[in-house]
């Protein structure tokens, strides 16, 4: 009988094991409207607890007065093949193995890009209408994501394997037929960039990330970018708080430039020189005012 009992009681507590193993791999279900938008992320299950304590979340806005670091990433992007799925939060191409940056010292691999619309970073304020991340791994595990802002203009050619393979509805990756594509070729010209320690901007908004925002924007046409809304149009966490966010002293090797909001930026050396000659120049005003 005693017997019995205990071999219930083993059964009954193999099921509740087998239960709570089934609970604890059921994704939690997370979006970007209603209960389960960027608000609440950080209540809807204990593993997204960052998304509503952390102190170092992103996005965030850019101010204007934030250094620009001169380009100083070096890009070792390889072609790859165009492995694309549909998430449910984004479209996300995923690379090729053998492609990687060098930013402040450190080797990162790109593992994939994907896409927001609109952009989760914004400049001075502004959001563009898309954003791009590149998100990279070191072999130590530590992340960083290259953002690039993307606003509506001319079409954007390398980006048409991709957009030629956007799939509509949630998918498994899925290699699209005879193609490639090269990051390399999304890239702006121009690539100085903002640095800063931030979070992945979707649950669980995991912190230690290192963040590099392209200062300047590509392109793509109204037609790319209606296709891509067509599927997600509003698939963007808003800015966070930046707290006391050091990014703003930026890194070491950086240049005191400040951005000015619609112009190019003007490097301090230069004000302090333009400031020096204006006060050199109203010293022997009144000197000559003086002796006259
Ligand atoms: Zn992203």
């Amino acid at each position: 009988m005693r017997l019995k009992i205990c071999a219930m009681l083993l059964l009954l507590l193999s099921l509740a094991a087998m239960a709570a193993t089934a609970l604890a791999q059921e994704p939690v279900h997370w979006g970007y409207v209603g209960e389960a938008g960027p608000a609440n992320w950080g209540d809807l299950s204990p593993d997204f607890a960052l998304c509503s304590s952390g102190t170092k979340q992103s996005p965030i806005d850019i101010p204007a007065i934030a250094t620009v670091n001169p380009a100083g990433i070096t890009f070792n992007y390889q072609d790859s093949g165009v492995n694309i799925l549909n998430n449910g939060h984004a479209i996300q191409v995923n690379y090729d193995q053998g492609s990687s940056i060098e930013a402040n010292g450190k080797t990162y691999n790109l593992l994939q890009f994907h896409f927001h619309a609109l952009s989760e970073h914004t400049l001075n304020g502004q959001p563009s209408d898309m954003e791009m991340h590149l998100v990279h791994q070191s072999d130590d595990g530590e992340y960083a994501v290259v953002g690039i802002m993307m606003n509506r203009g001319a079409e954007n050619t390398a980006l048409a394997s991709v957009w030629s393979n956007l799939p509509a509805e949630e998918s498994e990756p899925a290699a699209a037929e005879g193609v490639t594509i090269n990051a390399a070729n999304l890239l702006p010209a121009d690539r100085a960039y903002y640095n800063y320690s931030g979070s992945f901007t979707t649950p669980p908004c995991t912190e230690g990330v290192n963040w590099f925002v392209m200062a300047n924007p590509i392109e793509l046409s109204d037609a790319q970018a209606a296709a891509f809304e067509q599927i997600f149009n509003n698939n963007y966490r808003p800015v966070q708080p930046l707290n006391e966010r050091a990014f703003l002293l930026s890194a070491e090797v950086a240049p005191e430039t400040l951005p000015v909001s619609g112009g190019p930026a003007i490097p301090i050396g230069m004000m302090v020189i333009g400031a020096g000659t204006l006060i050199i120049g109203a010293g022997l005003y009144l000197r000559r005012r003086q002796t006259t």
